[in-house]
């Protein structure tokens, strides 16, 4: 036999032992019957139904409870059954502490990915299937992450992310503050930038390093270690800049923005949604929806801030005395935003509050003024859009990834009950089996 006869022999007795394997993997079938099904959380839920997976897609929704020739069946019949769940707005690497300063010259992005991981674990337990991180301690870590849940090499949700976030010097995402020049000097970063050319240049290399988003912080913020207030500090030629530079390359803008200045101006430049809006006005609210922009209310962030800021010696001066005066009221900036029709995509902020408590933000979304079934929309179907991941995830309909989540009784009448998520598929793979 000559070699290449030999060779074409044995791949083709490697590729028929392979075969029969592959053959019933690809026909494997998980059969998911579901007792109650919030398919759509826009619309109202269906009863029996059964959800038929072929490896990480929906192929099919049928009435009753079906079964097939050697399918496997997920018992789901006592369960309220519906899409994952989406938060636009996280920092999967930090977690706000005590020693949050100190770690920030100790980490290595080493070990911030490996904090990210224990992070996201949680948030995938809690029901969240995907996430967008805004801003990461260790760029190379969030991205490792975002490329390892991909493979579903780890417990991750989906992430999308945008690295560092970008800011002016001195502004709310320049991290430098209060530490002496030598250090400040090491924690220098790329994505500062001053002048429409640089933030422009900020941008490009943030999506060079493989950005799925730019995020910029438009105003001062809460945690920061200035005060500094809460107005806007990039200017609008600036803001514009980051948006053509984005938009020129297919990414999109978020911006984070308390003051009214830096709300209305990254809506009047181009940016797409506004994180956390605490400040916004009637002027604002007409904005967000001539430009059919989404409002993150983060309101969870506000709200944990303001009450660990009342005995947290351990924070800044800055941290508290922000805290205290901005985190009150972003409630009530949501029950505003929601009353003028605002579209809402649920975001919180996680890495401020604690990581896997996301659904918090639901039980303070009903106290805003939402129903349960508007939270759960913004938690699926709306922050899909948002994300711009609306053909894959945020609704369970054929075609669409298997990202599934289940809890004992009806969020619908008790939004306290997304707080006890039960079990948790992502992309076709169950993470937790609970109830
Ligand atoms: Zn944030």
């Amino acid at each position: 036999m000559s070699l290449t006869k030999y060779l074409m022999a044995a791949f083709l007795t490697t590729t028929m032992l392979a075969s029969p394997a592959l053959a019933q993997d690809e026909a494997k079938t998980v059969i998911i019957h579901a007792g109650t099904l919030l398919a759509n959380p826009g619309e109202a839920p269906l009863t029996e139904r059964s959800i038929i997976l072929n490896g990480n897609r929906i192929e099919a929704i049928e009435a009753g409870f079906v079964q097939r020739d050697g399918a496997e069946i997920v018992d789901l019949r006592n369960a309220f059954v519906m899409p994952g769940m989406i938060d636009s707005h996280v920092h999967i690497t930090s977690q706000l502490a005590p020693d949050a300063r100190l770690k920030t010259v100790e980490n290595s992005d080493a070990d911030w990915a490996i904090q990210g991981a224990k992070h996201g674990k949680r948030t995938l337990e809690a029901g969240f299937t995907t996430v967008q991180d805004l801003g990461a301690r260790g760029q190379d870590a969030v991205f490792a992450l975002r490329d390892a849940s991909k493979k579903n090499d780890l417990p991750l949700p989906r992430i999308r992310a945008a690295g560092y976030s970008l800011s002016v010097s001195g502004g709310h995402g320049d991290g430098r503050q209060g530490y002496n020049d030598d250090v400040a000097e090491v924690l220098h970063k790329d994505s500062i930038c001053n002048g429409a050319d640089d933030c422009r240049r900020a941008a490009r290399e943030q999506i060079r390093k493989g950005a799925d988003i730019i995020k910029i912080t438009a105003t001062g913020g809460v945690l920061s270690n200035t005060l500094a207030g809460f107005n806007q500090q990039f200017t609008n030629p600036e803001i514009e800049a980051i948006v053509d530079a984005a938009n020129s390359m297919g990414r999109k803008v978020t911006a984070h923005a308390h003051g009214l200045d830096g709300i209305n101006s990254s809506l009047t430049s181009g940016v797409m949604s506004i994180e956390h809006g605490t400040y916004l006005d009637d002027s604002s609210i007409a904005l967000f929806k001539e430009k059919g922009a989404y409002l993150v209310p983060t309101v969870m962030a506000g709200d944990y801030v303001a009450k660990t800021a009342k005995d947290a010696a351990w924070m800044t001066e800055a941290q508290r005395i922000k805290s205290l005066e901005a985190g009150p009221l972003m409630l009530d900036m949501l029950r505003k935003a929601h009353a003028g029709g605002v579209k809402i995509a649920f975001g919180t902020d996680s890495g401020v509050s604690i990581h896997g408590d996301n659904a918090t933000e639901l039980v303070l979304m009903v106290e805003a003024g939402m129903t349960p079934q508007q939270a759960l929309t913004a938690a699926t179907v709306n922050a899909a859009e948002h994300i711009g991941m609306a053909d894959q995830v945020g609704t369970l309909e054929v075609g669409k990834l298997a990202d599934i989540i289940a809890v004992d009784g009806n969020p619908l009448e008790n939004i306290e009950r997304m707080r006890n998520v039960g079990f948790v598929m992502k992309d076709g793979i169950v993470y937790k089996s609970a109830l």
